[in-house]
């Protein structure tokens, strides 16, 4: 008799939980409600938290004032309302020491709970801070847990068990099934055993049985770095085998600089001789990144990541003229008309400044042109520019989403530049790329100036190569940014606002932050303006931007502040991106404990732009909380983007660095971005090593299992 092979994860998730004992029609219906309808899904419904009884007291060791765990059973409860109409359940609580009474405000649905817990009479754990009410000990909110008559020291707690009508101690006794019932064949380890005693890794039974059932805190580490692992790899092995397939299986353009045959031979030395400035040693070696792509037939996918102010225009510009030197076409995408606007004419003034420098090439006739694309191009233009685009007469364009609008066709594009991408859909740009004919796949580069820490970078943008900008242009000042709270706080400041201009500077003021409404928003920053102008600021020129204003409005003022017609502008966060005045030297954020890192870093990336030393003043009304002083505080130490953007992962975890990608990652159950570092790092090692050149996972059983990945979460990976 032959015996049956391990079980592996695709065959756990092609049995149901209805097979387990204890599951009936009424828990398979409250299981498939929370998501759980496989084995698999049950094993991966991991302990949210363990109690540890070695540390639990006894009700009569209870010290007012203290945080503590007790283990007891509840004897009755209670519900009735408040003056103020609030509901409030109360249970009394004992153990063999003495007695304690817990209440809830606000959560009526907890009356059922604890009502089932007093009459199945089992125990439950209850955490919370200890309180004694005329003298008798009581806790507020507790967390508690339903324990059931388990035994072991390290007992698992179950996410949303008391809400879904489904006991903590069920799922242990359903993942105990099924790990007894498997254990004469075994869940199979597909991870080669070089790699997993290299990493330390314990096996995959061992990994599930004791994350669900440890005899430790030891064990629970130990599963916990396996299946974390697991979980990084199966993102990472999807990553790189995208990567490695479009490598393998699409031919770009092969634009190479340089060449004496070229088109246009010479353009972009020519470009680089009559640059006002020396490249800094960080935009040199992301250009011969960038080249190097470039002359290869594989069409490139890289990011580049660079700090406000790190000097991206022209990295950017450096590729897309590395396709009109060969004869192609090449266009950049903004999310916005006004940053399209201003990268077209910042584009321009490259172009036409280095033509008059530089007179022995064929730039010194006639500059490169570069055409604007928005929604707002008046029909006749945008004829001309279409004409223009799809006859090949054009070789640079920007705009917005504008370019990818019906009827817009190239002769020959050959580098597509992205700004911003986390604001453009996947469609967007792959549509970007069919707009051209050829068979050639366009060179892409993806442009932020959001940094996001390494790790983050490896799995969000797993499937691009990654340029980083790690070094500002010399002769900046750096941007002096102090805290200051209450009136004292905003003293100081508008002493400053006068300071800088009587000396000929500007200042932005950015008014408190009302994340629910924008017209809220909008009439608090009316509210600021008027309050500023009729009483700390009275006499300066101010001017007032927000979201709801016209465009036209909106250009009016801006223009008007630099020009310096207006002194001080009242914003909200619509500055955030794209005002870019070099005489602005002072930038004001009023509640600033509401913002967050990113946020505060870009708005003062606005100032420090010109020569003259900069101030960021960061005001808040009162202390704020703990976590917006260590927001605060790192704003204040540092003004690298990435660091920030480190203390931001940990402050915050992943979901707010990523935003709305990160919503597509569910197969991320245990491990997390920030807490994991070094296991991201570890999986991406190993997917490079079991990924081939052609694109094939070298274990059979683990490109099997990719198929558990959520089909969103693929759609993630694989965006570009
Ligand atoms: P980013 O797009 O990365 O925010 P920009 O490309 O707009 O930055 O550049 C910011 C400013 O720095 C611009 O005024 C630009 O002219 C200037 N700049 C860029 N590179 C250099 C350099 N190597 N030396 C001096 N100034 C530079
Ligand atoms: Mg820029």
């Amino acid at each position: 008799m032959t015996s049956d092979p391990p079980l592996t994860l695709l065959d756990l998730s092609d049995m149901g939980v209805d097979r387990l004992s204890g599951v009936g029609s009424a828990k398979l219906e409250a299981l498939n409600k929370v998501g759980i309808e496989s084995l698999l899904d049950l094993l991966t419904w991991y302990p949210r938290r363990y109690l540890d009884r070695t540390r639990q007291a006894s009700i009569a060791e209870l010290f007012a004032g203290e945080e503590a765990l007790v283990l007891c059973r509840v004897s009755s409860v209670d519900t009735r309302r408040t003056r103020q109409r609030r509901v409030m359940v109360t249970a009394e609580l004992s153990d063999q020491t003495g007695s304690l009474r817990v209440t809830f405000f606000n959560q009526p649905w907890r009356a059922r709970q604890l009502e089932r817990i007093c009459d199945d009479d089992v125990e439950v754990a209850v955490f919370g801070k200890v309180e004694v009410f005329r003298g008798r000990r009581q806790m507020t909110n507790p967390v508690i847990d339903p324990v059931g008559d388990r035994t072991g020291r390290i007992v698992p707690i179950y996410p949303q068990s008391e809400v879904a009508g489904l006991g903590t101690w069920e799922f242990a006794d359903w993942t105990a099934q099924v790990l007894r019932r498997s254990s004469a064949r075994g869940i199979a380890d597909p991870l080669p055993d070089a790699v997993r005693s290299r990493l330390g890794l314990v096996g995959r039974h061992t990994a599930l049985t004791d994350i669900h059932h440890p005899s430790d805190a030891h064990d629970v580490r130990a599963a916990r770095d396996r299946l974390v692992f697991d979980e990084l790899l199966r993102i990472q092995l999807v990553l790189v085998r995208h990567q490695r397939e479009l490598s393998h299986n699409s031919s770009g353009f092969v634009h190479s600089v340089g060449a004496p045959d070229a088109v246009v031979p010479g353009l972009i030395d020519g470009f680089l001789t009559g640059l006002p400035y020396e490249l800094t040693p960080a935009q040199r070696r992301v250009i011969d990144e960038i080249l190097g792509d470039l002359a290869k037939a594989v069409p490139m996918h890289r990011l580049l990541q660079g700090d406000v102010g790190a000097g991206k225009t022209v990295v950017a510009l450096v590729a897309m003229l590395a396709a009109v030197e060969g004869g192609h076409q090449a266009a950049l995408m903004a999310p916005t008309e006004v940053l399209a606007e201003q990268h077209a004419a910042g584009m321009q003034d490259l172009l036409s400044g280095a033509s008059r420098r530089d007179d022995s090439t064929l730039l010194g006739e006639r500059p490169v042109e570069v055409a604007l694309l928005t929604g707002r191009t008046p029909a006749a233009a945008r004829r001309r520019i279409l004409a223009g685009l799809s006859s090949g007469e054009i070789p640079l364009v920007v705009g917005t989403h504008a370019l990818i609008a019906d009827g817009v066709e190239f002769d020959s594009l050959g580098v597509v530049v992205v700004d911003e991408q986390h604001r453009f859909g996947v469609e967007q740009r792959a549509a970007l790329r069919v707009a051209s004919p050829e068979d050639a796949v366009p060179d892409v580069l993806v442009m932020t100036a959001t940094p996001i820490p390494r790790t983050a970078a490896m799995t969000v943008y797993g499937d691009l190569d990654l340029s980083v900008l790690d070094e500002l242009p010399p002769g900046r000042t750096p941007i002096v940014t102090t805290w200051g709270v209450g009136e004292e706080g905003e003293d100081s400041a508008w002493a400053a606002v006068r300071e800088e201009v009587a000396e000929g500077h500007r200042v932005y003021v950015v008014c408190p932050l009302v994340e629910e409404s924008a017209k809220l928003e909008v009439a608090s920053a009316e509210a600021t303006f008027e309050r500023l102008a009729s009483g700390p600021l009275a006499g300066l020129e101010l001017g007032l931007l927000h979201g709801r204003m016209s465009a036209d409005d909106k250009r009016h003022v801006v223009d008007s502040f630099r020009r310096g017609a207006v002194e001080v502008l009242v914003a909200t966060t619509v500055v955030e991106v794209g005002v870019d005045v070099p005489e602005a030297t002072v930038m004001i954020v009023l509640d600033a404990d509401r913002f967050g890192i990113a946020q505060l870093h870009q708005l003062r990336g606005r100032v420090g732009r010109g020569r003259a030393a900069s101030r960021c003043f960061l005001l808040t009304t009162a202390e704020p909380g703990a976590e917006a002083t260590a927001r605060l505080e790192a704003l204040v130490r540092t003004q690298d983007g990435f660091e920030l953007a480190e203390v931001d992962l940990d402050l915050r975890g992943e979901g707010t660095v990523m935003g709305d990608r990160q919503r597509g990652r569910s197969d991320l159950r245990l491990a997390s971005l920030r807490r994991d570092r070094e296991w991201v790092v570890r999986a991406r090692e190993v997917a490079m090593e079991l990924v081939d050149e052609q694109g094939r996972i070298e274990v059979a059983e683990l490109a099997d299992e990719l198929r558990l990945l959520d089909a969103t979460d693929e759609a993630f990976l694989t965006k570009s």
